[in-house]
């Protein structure tokens, strides 16, 4: 099996039907993504951000030795964006707050 962020090989555990837990040896560790959204990425074709999932799980084991991604983290703060995707976002101190005036 292959590591769902880096694609490095693995050790992936099917949990209890919500969940699979990948033990990465190359620098992920260790982790759950729930079924949804391991089946919503395949379905359109989507990656993890190596380094800013990398940076999600570190920050969340002060908590959880085995962070769940869920897939409202995913679309939070872990989706890979494209080169596309940042072009049609303005930079955000182009945006005025709504009360300037
Ligand atoms: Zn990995």
């Amino acid at each position: 099996m292959k590591c769902l962020i880096c694609q490095a090989a693995s050790n992936n555990v099917h949990g209890d039907g919500d969940w699979t837990e990948v033990k990465c040896p190359a620098g992920c560790g260790r982790f759950r993504v729930s079924a949804n959204l391991v089946a919503k990425m395949k379905f359109r074709n989507e990656f993890f951000d190596i380094e800013r999932t990398r940076r999600w799980l570190k920050m969340s084991r002060n908590d959880e030795p085995v962070p769940l991604i869920s897939t409202y983290d995913y679309h939070v703060s872990l989706l890979h964006r494209d080169a596309e995707e940042r072009s049609t976002i303005p930079p955000s101190r182009s945006r005025q707050p709504l009360t300037s005036d």
